[in-house]
């Protein structure tokens, strides 16, 4: 008999991840508020739960991919979420580190372990099973998890829990402040009169390259689909964990703070569907 996983949250990037599982042989059985995501993971070959017990209830590992720590905190909270002492909870979702370590302090003395892995790498390394996974846990309890980990990319263990979605946000600080940059940029250039295609290839053997460079702008930006798959608005999401984890431990980012004001901007700007690789056109309307 196969282990059971169970998956809470199949959108965007816990559709493709349940799907891998299933490829890989175990038995998936998955829950989310949203119809169509459970038929996709019918479609695939997983069972979808038409409930969060049914889901929950015979797996030994249970894999959250939601929107942040407020629904990670609902769900497990939920009455239905009745898991067997000695399961593990692995919170692959973008939370925010303070609240994944009181949840795990929570979740304990209900007999049950969590951990945290969330990732990096967008729905096409979703797809792929090369995502980059940072763990935060014990030892013991992420090497229980890194067997199923290893069908969705590759594992760096971060620290204790709450230390994967610490570095997460972080990376997507990053990540968010020098995509901006890079449209303030490029569409300077454009107005100079540089071909964009140019610019990016010159920027691409240069000191100026990034993820916003290689992959963003000449996948997502210049075809205009702006169809990476990332929320702009779970990306800010991800700019206010991480400012507010540098405030707390008292660390200067006066940088990461205007990044977030100019993404506020554009979350009240844009559509609330808007991708994030659309925060240029927000850019190009000043
Ligand atoms: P998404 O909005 O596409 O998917 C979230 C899913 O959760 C949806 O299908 C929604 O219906 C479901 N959901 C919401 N509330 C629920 C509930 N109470 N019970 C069950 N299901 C519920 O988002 P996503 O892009 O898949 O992102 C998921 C997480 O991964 C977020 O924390 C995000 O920040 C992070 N992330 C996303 C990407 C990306 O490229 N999309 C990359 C890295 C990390």
């Amino acid at each position: 008999m196969p282990e059971t996983v169970a998956f809470i949250g199949l959108g965007n990037m816990g559709g493709p991840m349940s799907a891998r599982l299933v490829r890989a042989g175990y038995r998936v059985v998955g829950f989310d508020v949203a119809a169509q995501a459970r038929q996709a993971l019918a479609d695939a070959g997983g069972t979808a739960a038409p409930d969060l017990a049914g889901a929950v209830r015979a797996a030994s590992v249970i894999v959250l991919m939601l929107p942040n720590s407020a629904v990670v905190e609902a769900t497990v909270r939920d009455p239905r979420f009745v898991a067997a002492p000695g399961t593990i909870v692995v919170d692959m979702s973008s939370s925010e580190p303070l609240r994944t370590r009181a949840l795990a302090v929570e979740l304990a003395q209900r007999g049950v372990t969590l951990v945290d892995a969330p990732v990096s790498g967008g729905v096409s390394r979703a797809r792929s099973g090369e995502l980059t996974i940072m763990t935060g846990g014990e030892p013991a309890d992420l090497g229980r998890v890194e067997p199923v980990l290893a069908h969705l990319g590759t594992t760096t263990r971060a620290g204790a829990v709450g230390s994967g979605h610490a570095v997460k946000a972080l990376n997507n600080l990053l990540s968010a402040t020098h995509l901006l940059v890079t449209c303030e940029a490029m569409v300077a250039g454009e107005r100079f009169g540089l071909d964009p295609r140019t610019m990016l290839s010159i920027f691409n053997s240069s000191s100026g390259r990034s993820g916003s460079t290689e992959n963003k702008w000449p996948n997502y930006i210049l075809p205009g689909t702006y169809d990476s798959g990332f929320g702009l608005r779970l990306m800010l999401k991800d700019m206010r964990i991480a400012t507010g984890l540098a405030d707390q431990v008292g660390a200067p980012d006066p940088l990461g703070h205007a990044a977030t004001d100019l993404w506020t901007q554009a979350a009240e700007a844009l559509e609330d569907s808007a991708d994030h690789t659309e925060i240029v056109t927000w850019l190009r309307k000043d």
